[in-house]
């Protein structure tokens, strides 16, 4: 029998109810089960494929294609999980399919209505990851509990335990705990009356956990308690992390979270492993190195915009014992003050992916300055389009070089539409998606960082190196090192001539894991720290 777990959120949005989501997935997995995680999202768009990064953050791709909320990114960094298309619901998604059911007649001229309609289709989604060689499903709701349009999920969440009994499920809410300065006290009211808007849709948490910025003592936990109806070992307190978000599990075991679930869900588990867990923190708190690399974009005002590209960086960063400093540019900015005012010192420039005209001169700039003053040079999917532009037209003397992105009747569109991608029009959905497969050129800086010759990574575009041109760029010292097994998408360019200079059309920043660093940032950072080793060494002399 499956096991379900919902997690919910209240008082204020970004508590790290992902993070802690994806906690307690990894803790359980380390104690021998086999878990599956899954997101709700109450908003309408079907997915987050459409939105701006500015409104969730980035658009997480999934080895299927689909197009997710960043918070699946944690599932993937913290457990392993196989994550698809049912991994992440929105509304839209739900309506889009009950309103088809409807147009086939599948309601037998019944009223369609919220409940029991849009309730049973969601509880369907939540159900559809229970199988029997999985111990738990771990849901999250996004939103806050209060909020109009998360009301069908929170209904259909009630009714779980009515169709698969109380004892098989666990509800775990997330709240806040402030702390008062002029007060001098953390207050618990906004957790009181945050768990009795739960109550009052018919959920009775059974762990609540107390994000805060200090430590609130055992009295205000006790308090909590007492208020909100839970056991006093099941509220627990998550302090803010100094170091890193991978400090959040060990923190969570610290107050036996892990065993509390278990034993409420009365699941037979294995010891919790953790060994190499610790080290990898430890690791982290204690770095002996530092780079600094500099992330050119357009959203870099916005923490969440290049999630999993900090994320990977920072995972290169603890193999390599190094802390990352990231340097984040607006690109924009970069126009106005030059490369040389804002890029000196750096170590490691990456331009990260991205969408329309806004900001791309000044990418163009970064990579520039990247390759004239051979610091180490990492280009992701429109970073690598912006690569190849810039070589076109400094080194290959082709001025006006552009992607037709940018401008459609370019005398020289070195960047062109994908052919698959002439007269698509909707825009939801109908990018090149998901995992493809690529051909690495042996010898080549990628085959060496992937130790391999054929590699499988993420892609969302609608754009390509256009092939007419690959003679001249290889002719002028930029190299198409991977490509799709076909030989007809260019995936991968490097400038041999260089001391690391790779850039992908694919994202790298999907695959990469605290303790499995993705190969191609590891090799960025660790040129990145030659770089500067060199440096030092030329200043002492
Ligand atoms: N805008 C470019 C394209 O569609 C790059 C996309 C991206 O960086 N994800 O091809």
């Amino acid at each position: 029998m499956t096991q379900h777990i919902f997690v919910t959120g209240g008082v204020v949005s970004s508590l790290g109810k992902g993070l802690t989501s994806a906690s307690i997935g990894m803790l359980l997995e380390r104690r021998g089960l086999t878990v599956r995680m899954q997101k709700l999202d109450p908003y309408i768009n079907v997915d987050p494929g459409t939105m701006s990064p500015y409104q969730h953050g980035e658009v997480y791709v999934l080895d299927d294609g689909s197009e997710t909320d960043l918070d699946l990114g944690h599932y993937e960094r913290f457990t392993s999980s196989p994550l698809n298309r049912d991994s992440n619901y929105t509304t839209g998604q739900i309506y889009q399919t009950v309103i088809e059911k409807e147009r086939r007649g599948e309601y037998l001229g019944g009223t369609v209505q919220v409940v029991p309609h849009i309730t049973d289709e969601i509880k369907r989604c939540i159900r559809k990851l229970a199988s029997p060689d999985v111990d738990v499903v771990i849901t999250e709701l996004g939103g806050t509990v209060g909020d109009i349009e998360g009301l069908p999920f929170l209904e259909a969440i009630r009714q779980i335990p009515l169709d698969v009994g109380k004892e098989n499920c666990l509800f775990i809410h997330l709240t806040l705990v402030p702390y008062l300065k002029a007060a001098r006290e953390a207050k618990t009211k906004p957790t009181q009356h945050s768990v009795q808007q739960l109550r009052e849709i018919g959920i009775q948490p059974d762990i609540l956990i107390c994000r805060t910025e200090r430590a609130i003592g055992r009295e205000h936990t006790d308090k909590i308690a007492l208020f909100c109806n839970v056991e006093k070992r099941a509220v627990i307190e998550e302090i803010d992390k100094e170091y890193s978000i991978y400090e959040v599990p060990v923190g969570l075991v610290e107050h036996q979270l892990d065993e509390l679930i278990v034993e409420k869900l009365n699941m037979t588990a294995g010891p919790l492993e953790l060994d190499d867990y610790h080290d990898l923190v430890h690791r982290i708190r204690n770095p002996r190195h530092e780079a600094k690399i500099a992330v050119v974009g357009k959203y870099i005002d916005h923490r969440d915009a290049y999630k999993s590209i900090y994320e990977s960086l920072d995972h290169a960063g603890f193999q390599h014992s190094t802390r990352i400093i990231v340097k984040r540019i607006e690109s924009e900015e970069l126009e106005r003050q030059g490369a040389d005012a804002l890029l000196a010192g750096i170590d490691g420039i990456l331009v990260p992916g991205g969408f329309g005209m806004r900001g791309i001169e000044g990418k163009i700039q970064a990579v520039q300055y990247a390759r004239e003053n051979n610091i180490p040079f990492f280009g992701i999917c429109l970073g690598m389009q912006c690569a190849v532009v810039e070589f076109a037209r400094n080194v290959m003397h082709l001025n006006d070089a552009n992607s037709s992105e940018f401008e459609r009747d370019t005398q020289h569109p070195v960047i062109c539409l994908l052919d698959e991608q002439e007269g698509v029009v909707a825009k939801g959905g109908t990018m090149r998606l998901g995992a493809q497969p690529c051909l690495l050129a042996e010898g080549s800086r990628s085959a060496e960082a992937y130790n391999s010759s054929e590699v499988n990574e993420r892609h969302r575009h609608r754009y390509e190196f256009n092939c007419e041109y690959r003679e001249k760029f290889i002719h002028a010292g930029m190299t198409p090192v991977g490509t799709s097994p076909d030989g007809t998408l260019v995936e991968v360019v490097e400038i041999p001539d260089h001391p690391w200079f790779v850039a992908v059309q694919y994202h790298p920043e999907f695959r990469s894991q605290p303790n499995n660093p993705h190969p191609l940032f590891t090799g960025f950072v660790g040129a990145a720290l030659n770089i500067r080793q060199h440096h030092s060494r030329r200043l002492v002399r």
